[in-house]
């Protein structure tokens, strides 16, 4: 028996970890991969306060966990891996949480910290050749393309940032964006067009990817006129990559009849992290929320952690008291 039992791994599992380790309470942290989320797929943390070093030295994502993991662990939190949560039971005060593998744990309150994964692009080829590829992350595919052309999709922060990053491999990198503008921030798009490595293509999206084992061809649609265009492998390569930076889904389904969801599949709180159901809480990438970043999923977790905190404090005074 748990007094916190958070689910997921990233900035706000962690940071929560943190919190209700520090308030001596026994917390259990359940990932059903590796530690870190989302941010260990970026070779450098924008917009993390402290993530850069005088030296103009940057964090990347996997040294950030590494830390935020040890400061947890130091604590007492306890962290274990492979534990994809797949039911939930709350019916009865006590939460009962059941894993992938059989394994059940109890806890007087859960934390959700599920995040969220990458969108696909939802065309053909794309399932087929993804890993053969098609990727979503520049820090773990990246150096397969040295000295090879690659397409980035989208035109957001990740997109500009991660194509950035992929010029230290690729001979060049073609950035495909619905929009007719880039939606990055100021100074990556500044610094994006900076790089001579990076090409644009506009109002374009992409209709089907093509390979026998590996991406071979690609061909995009333009929005405004309805042109296709065909992009085939260089004969020396053999192959190109195509990395798809186009947001992300809310890791929710778990919860879809179990605790309010919105219209979008995003896990509904209040203020103090609080779901609907008494004694869960939800924080980080998997709540409607206007910015996506370590910075508010943290944020999150400390909020989430203090409430469950309080929560299980009523709960055992409450039950001295009878
Ligand atoms: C390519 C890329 C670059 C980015 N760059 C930046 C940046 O420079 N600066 C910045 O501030 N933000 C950046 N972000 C955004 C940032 O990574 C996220 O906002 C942040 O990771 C959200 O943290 P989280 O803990 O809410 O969720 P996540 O990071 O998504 O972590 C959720 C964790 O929960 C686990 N999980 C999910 N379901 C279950 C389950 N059923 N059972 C057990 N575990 C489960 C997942 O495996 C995962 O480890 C970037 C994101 C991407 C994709």
């Amino acid at each position: 028996m748990y007094d916190v039992i958070i689910i997921g791994g990233g900035p706000a599992g962690l940071t929560a970890a943190l919190y209700n380790a520090r308030a001596r309470l026994k917390v259990l942290l359940l990932e059903k991969t590796k530690l870190g989320g989302q941010i260990v797929s970026t070779h450098e943390i924008a917009n993390f306060p402290g993530s850069i070093k005088s030296t103009g030295e940057e964090t990347s994502g996997p040294e950030l966990i590494k830390r935020m993991t040890e400061q947890a662990q130091q604590f007492g939190a306890e962290i274990q891996l492979r534990k994809e949560v797949t039911d939930l039971d709350f019916e009865e005060g006590i939460k009962k949480i059941t894993c992938k593998d059989g394994s059940i744990y109890k806890a007087h309150a859960v934390i959700c910290a599920n995040g969220a994964f990458p969108r696909e692009i939802g065309c053909t080829g794309e399932r087929e050749l993804a890993g053969k590829g098609v990727s979503y992350c520049a820090t773990c595919d990246g150096a397969f393309f040295e000295d090879m052309e690659v397409f980035v999709i989208g035109g957001g922060n990740s997109a500009v940032e991660e194509a950035m990053f992929i010029t230290t491999f690729a001979r060049k990198v073609t950035i495909i964006q619905n929009l007719s503008n880039l939606t990055a921030d100021a100074i990556a798009v500044e610094q994006a067009k900076d790089n001579e490595k990076i090409e644009y293509i506009f109002d374009s999206i992409v209709e089907s990817i093509e390979g026998e084992g590996i991406v071979e061809a690609m061909t995009i649609r333009n929005t405004k006129t309805g042109e296709l265009t065909r992009f085939e492998a260089d004969e020396d390569d053999g192959l190109f990559g195509i990395f798809v930076f186009i947001g992300n889904v809310p890791s929710t389904k778990l919860y879809e009849g179990k605790i309010p969801l919105s219209d979008y599949g995003y896990m509904i709180t209040d203020e103090a992290m609080s779901t609907r159901v008494p004694g869960v809480f939800a924080a980080g990438d998997m709540r409607p929320k206007v910015l996506r970043q370590v910075v508010t999923a943290t944020g999150d977790g400390a909020i989430a952690a203090f409430s469950a905190q309080k929560y299980v404090e009523k709960i055992k005074r409450e039950a001295a008291v009878t």
